[in-house]
């Protein structure tokens, strides 16, 4: 053997090696879930079946990465960028934070505004969530109100540019970037070959391959008059690989001697939390960006326009829970949502 081959030989085992150190896998029949606490919420990620050890550190740093571009709460981030040059110029940015953007607008258009990518002014008044949440002035609201409309956002995909026209004018993807983030996940756990994941970033959940024995998986929607994230008041087989609620228990804010639940769900139009009969949307669709926006707009425009919107938007699924505890289910889901409480009851408009 010549004395290249055997460096060549070397360098082959040592590659091989070092490939091997770096990509470990487990193999498991039994699932394995990591927790992250990330852009604001809890983060759970489920693998089934055999999996490479790095895949769960490296899907919480996508999650990560979203959260630095894109949340309000990050003074360098992409959209706080946008946001200081309302008004001013536009902003480039990275095509992840594009992405979310132009799909925010899609959801702003078809809710005529019910979901407000520009309600970030509001967002930011109330705080709800954080430590620092309040009942704002009403000059303030009024104020702020008068910085929202989605129609003065400029975009330009070849350069990925992003401008909001008015001075003072914030946006905010609160409403829509756990759903992103969802599914950005599910996409890179399908690239490093897992079959079967379930990525539930703050209930928003993504669901990768069959559920067991090949079927649809089977997801609980929560029960919303109980605190426990475990009681359920149904479970739907999710035929489509994404499910995401939005309910009005999630984050609030209460007055004491005051019985309004301050909750997260913002009307642009009034600029106070939409008080309606919903205690929680569901939305079940092929994107979890998709239902995350869906979520929150349905929400909004309540149960008659809401369903409206989702009767007409094809593969996009809905079950509503009223505060009277009835349960209305669009028409793709009949037959596939099944309530387990007898506390509710089963309605149709
Ligand atoms: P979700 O939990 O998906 O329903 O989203 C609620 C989050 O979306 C809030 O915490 C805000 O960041 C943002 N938000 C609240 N109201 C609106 C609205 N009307 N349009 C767009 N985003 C909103
Ligand atoms: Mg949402």
């Amino acid at each position: 053997m010549n004395k290249k081959r055997i460096t060549t030989i070397f360098i082959v085992l040592l590659l091989g090696f070092g490939l091997y150190r770096s990509h470990t896998a487990t193999v498991s029949s039994v699932p394995h879930t990591e927790t992250g606490y990330m852009i604001g919420t809890v983060v759970n990620i489920t693998v089934y079946g055999d999996y490479d050890d790095d895949i769960f550190d490296k899907s919480f740093d996508i999650i990560r990465d979203i959260e630095s571009k894109m949340s309000l709460n990050i003074d360098t981030s992409e959209l706080n960028e946008i946001n200081a040059n309302a008004g001013i110029h536009p902003v480039a940015v990275s095509e992840s934070t594009f992405d979310v953007i132009e799909r925010s607008l899609y959801h702003s258009k078809v809710s005529d505004g019910a979901f407000d990518i520009s309600a970030g002014s509001l967002v930011s008044l109330w705080q709800i969530g954080s430590d620092k949440a309040s009942i704002p002035p009403a000059e303030a609201l009024a104020d702020a109100i008068d910085t929202i409309d989605y129609k003065n956002i400029w975009l330009n995909r070849d350069s990925l540019e992003v401008f909001l026209k008015e001075e003072g004018m914030i946006i905010d993807v609160g409403g829509i970037a756990k759903g992103y983030a969802a599914d950005r996940v599910g996409e890179y756990l399908s690239s490093r070959g897992v079959e079967r994941a379930i990525v539930d970033a703050g209930g928003d959940i993504y669901l990768l391959g069959k559920g067991s024995n090949g079927g649809p998986w089977k997801i609980g929607v929560k029960d919303p008059f109980t605190s426990s994230r475990n009681d359920y008041l149904g479970i739907v087989s999710a035929t489509q690989p994404s499910i995401v609620t939005s309910g009005v228990y999630e984050r609030f804010l209460e007055i004491e001697g005051d019985d309004t639940v301050y909750h997260h769900i913002l009307d642009p139009k009034t600029g106070y939390p939409v008080q309606n009969d919903i205690q929680g949307v569901t939305i079940v669709s092929d994107s979890t960006m998709d239902s995350d926006g869906f979520s929150t707009s349905v929400f909004v425009l309540g149960l008659e326009e809401g369903m409206k919107l989702v009767e007409s938007t094809d593969n996009v699924e809905a079950i509503f829970v009223m505060d009277s505890k009835e349960v209305y289910v669009s028409s793709g889901l009949r037959g596939l949502f099944e309530l387990t409480s007898d506390e509710f009851t089963m309605a149709e408009l």
